[in-house]
């Protein structure tokens, strides 16, 4: 069943239902239904072992119409180019959503990053920059963190588009370490945005923060921020998981002992002990009675089959995509809120839009105006889409791509086709 997924269809779908909702011609959205660009690459790499291995690598541009292509680079065996397509198209509408000046795009190495070393990651990182480097630039395109990639990925793509271009060029990829022009608060932007989408949905609910229960699922760059800054807050983050499985204490679970577990390379939750805390499957996680489930790992997590059995009384999507279009309606059906990915993630790329602001200044921000920052646009974002899937008694997935769309097309007819 997994592999029959396609993602990118499930986008072509949702567009094509909203664009007709809004009243648009095929003629108006047939063009977004194609990503403008896709390059597949051939990676190269000596490996420790003298053995050359050659990588399968892609990055896909769906949409400049609003901005320059924006999105992340995910190095992950199951990676395949509708998957890229399908995460580039959803960073063009979660820009539009929030409203800032891009489009969408995104990267990925069919690989392993576990089973490298920092050596072998660090030549396909660069073997693949230098691939991928004719359709990427600080004005064009500019790749970002995803699965099985982070700071010092970034660094590595910094450096070698750097090294081709004869200067440095910070603003070529967000989400580096502060000291080669990263922005204070990138590395927690994803699941500070989270936290904040998990906060302003309790609160338009009447439910208190401080009564609710969180499951998360992965413990990553995404899941393991959220648990911490839901903790903080107050909430009860009774299970977290990573690809290995979960952990689970109705009574609420030590989050920062958890992470610290977590810190060095090569643990697994799987061979976490605590007093009191129980072993569960992701499967499980996702099962389990809570307030608020996080889904914070990959796509198709929640679907056809296991839908009907979920018990969150709110879902806040941390991954891209991690429910599917048949799963969707039959959480509308059992009166589950589920706030979209596009708006629940989109902290991640909102603070690398501050990132790229400072690196094309040359200026640098605190972390508190970078929070603030956020914050302001998140809740904004958040309020209007609210306020619009009431006032049209659609859910907020819906809601957030009647938004989305809209800004996306009326960019694109107001540009006109060239030539
Ligand atoms: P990551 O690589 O840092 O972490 C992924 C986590 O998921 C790990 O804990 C891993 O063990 C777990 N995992 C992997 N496969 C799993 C499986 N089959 N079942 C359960 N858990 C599994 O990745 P991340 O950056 O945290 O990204 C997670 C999701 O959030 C992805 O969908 C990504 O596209 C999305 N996202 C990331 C960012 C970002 O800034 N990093 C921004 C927006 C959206």
């Amino acid at each position: 069943m997994a592999q029959q997924y396609n993602p990118y269809e499930n986008v072509c779908t949702i567009v094509t239902n909203t664009a007709k909702m809004l009243g648009y011609t095929q003629n108006d959205y047939e063009p977004i239904l194609h990503p403008e660009r896709e390059l597949k690459v051939s990676v190269p790499v000596m490996m420790d072992n003298g053995e050359v291995k050659v990588f399968e690598g892609y990055r896909v541009q769906h949409s400049t119409s609003r901005g320059p292509a924006k999105g992340g680079i995910r190095y992950h065996h199951n990676v395949d180019l509708n998957e890229v397509k399908a995460l580039a198209a959803w960073m063009t509408f979660k820009c539009a959503l929030v409203n800032i000046p891009y489009g969408g795009g995104k990267g990925g190495v069919v690989c392993n990053p576990d089973e490298l070393s920092e050596n072998e990651l660090r030549s396909l990182t660069r073997r693949f920059t230098a691939m991928i480097a004719p359709i990427i630039g600080p004005d064009t395109d500019i790749p970002a963190p995803d699965v099985g990639t982070n700071a010092q990925v970034m660094s590595w793509i910094m450096d070698t588009y750097s090294m081709l271009k004869g200067h440095c060029v910070p603003g070529i990829v967000t989400g580096k370490p502060i000291p080669v022009g990263g922005a204070l608060g990138r590395g927690e932007a994803t699941g500070r945005g989270v936290m904040l989408t998990i906060c302003n949905t309790l609160k338009n609910l009447g439910i208190p923060k401080e009564q609710a229960s969180v499951a998360v699922q992965g413990m990553g760059n995404v899941g393991g921020v959220t648990a911490k800054l839901c903790a903080q807050e107050g909430m009860k983050v009774i299970a977290v998981s990573d690809v290995s499985g979960g952990v689970y204490a109705p009574e609420g679970l030590d989050i920062a002992s958890i992470r610290f577990y977590l810190s060095e390379r090569g643990r697994l939750l799987k061979d976490y002990q605590e007093d009191g805390v129980q072993h569960i499957t992701n499967e499980e996680l996702l099962e389990l009675p809570c307030d608020v489930l996080v889904p914070a790992a990959l796509e198709n997590q929640i679907n056809a089959s296991n839908a009907d059995r979920i018990q969150a009384r709110i879902i806040v999507e941390g991954a891209n995509g991690p429910t599917t279009l048949e799963a969707d309606d039959l959480l509308n059906q059992k009166g589950i809120v589920v706030v979209p990915d596009i708006l629940a993630n989109a902290g991640g790329v909102i603070v690398s839009y501050f990132e790229w602001v400072q690196n094309i200044q040359s200026v640098s921000w605190s972390e508190e105006h970078v929070n603030e920052q956020l914050k302001e646009i998140l809740d904004n974002a958040f309020n209007a889409l609210w306020a619009l899937s009431h006032e049209k008694r659609v859910p907020l997935r819906t809601g957030a791509y009647l938004i989305a769309v809209k800004r996306v097309i009326e960019a694109k007819k107001l540009r006109g086709i060239w030539p």
